[in-house]
């Protein structure tokens, strides 16, 4: 292997940069040329890619966003656009690539590998959903700034006696708002993967009233059902009834956004230079996984299989907590 390309593909989130760099400093420190591609798969079915050195990556491991760019691309999806990428990486000379994403890029990834292409994974998303790693870059980012938010609105919601939702993103995973609501110290949170109904939320407002609290905090995850709008709509009608006046705040895409924590750094480092390692042992057709404060192997199958939810003791303890 001489030469390989890496991309970011999908929804970004504040631990690219660095794993970019990680993937070309080691790159270039085991003797291969390191080709930039721009725009996720877009950039490869239309040729978009520029080679890549120790200094085009300086600077970067502290900056959100990506350099290279990241989009949807939906012509991926297809064989046709699958062998416009193929036809790409053998114009470039690339015979290995690392793909930087979430659990659709890994599936891009995987279509590129059940076409013989040397493809190798790194998972990372803000949702935490990719099956096989205990934790995907960016999320420890992203939860530092929802926490960051939690805080300040709980100063304000104390003064005023409110109560305030707080919904978080996440898509149709409810871990973001469950590890945030932990660290956050909230009275409730609502996920995609409980059903909880409006009469259990109106219930615990009140029960936080009467139990003397001077704020009641509920993180709601951007994929629970009927979803924070309706909640608060509801909230409105009952708003005689219940002891606090309600609040409601979308973080939205500020989670997206920001420097990556210390965490989000060494972590990007360590899966993008394990993975650029790994391409070159013959590993393609892998993730490079974090599982008990280890890189690992899992194959992208493996990984794309299902979408990993959070675990149970997790919620139990955000119960036992909220007291
Ligand atoms: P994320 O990686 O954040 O989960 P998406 O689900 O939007 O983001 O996927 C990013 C891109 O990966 C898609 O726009 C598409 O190009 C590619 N992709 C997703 N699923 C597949 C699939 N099953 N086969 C091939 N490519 C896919």
């Amino acid at each position: 292997m001489k030469r390989i390309g890496v991309l970011t593909s999908g929804g970004d989130n504040p631990g690219l940069n660095p794993c970019i760099r990680a993937v070309v400093r080691m790159g270039l420190h085991l003797g291969l040329e390191v080709m930039g591609i721009r725009r996720g798969y877009a950039g490869l079915v239309d040729g978009e890619m520029d080679t890549m050195d120790a200094r085009s990556v300086g600077g970067i491991i502290g900056h959100g966003g990506t350099i290279l760019g990241t989009a949807r691309c939906p012509e991926f999806r297809e064989v046709k656009g699958r062998r416009e990428a193929l036809r790409t990486l053998n114009r470039f000379g690339i015979d290995g690539l690392v793909v930087i994403g979430g659990n659709g890029s890994l599936a891009g990834a995987q279509a590129l590998w059940e076409m013989d292409f040397p493809t190798i994974g790194v998972p990372s998303t803000i949702d935490n959903d990719v099956n096989g790693t205990d934790i995907s870059v960016g999320v420890d980012t992203a939860l530092n700034t929802i926490l960051d938010a939690i805080d300040k609105i709980k100063d304000t919601a104390s003064s005023h006696n409110r109560a305030f939702l707080i919904e978080t993103m996440g898509r149709n995973s409810g871990y973001l708002a469950l590890a945030s609501g932990i660290a956050g110290g909230a009275e409730m949170v609502l996920c995609p993967e409980v059903d909880t109904q409006f009469e259990a939320v109106t219930d615990m407002i009140d029960k936080a009233y009467v139990l003397g609290k001077s704020h009641c905090i509920i993180v709601v995850a951007e994929g629970w059902k009927p979803g924070a709008q309706a909640l608060i709509d509801h909230l409105r009608e009952r708003k005689d009834t219940l002891g606090f006046s309600v609040r409601v705040t979308h973080l939205g895409h500020v989670q997206r956004g920001g420097s990556p924590s210390a965490f989000d750094r060494i972590l990007a480092t360590r899966l993008g230079a394990a993975a650029v390692q790994h391409l070159l042992d013959g590993k393609a057709g892998h993730i490079v996984g974090w599982v008990q404060s280890k890189t690992q192997l899992i194959t992208l199958e493996e990984a794309i299989s299902f979408h990993k939810a959070y675990s149970q003791d997790l919620w139990e303890l955000a119960e036992i907590m909220a007291k």
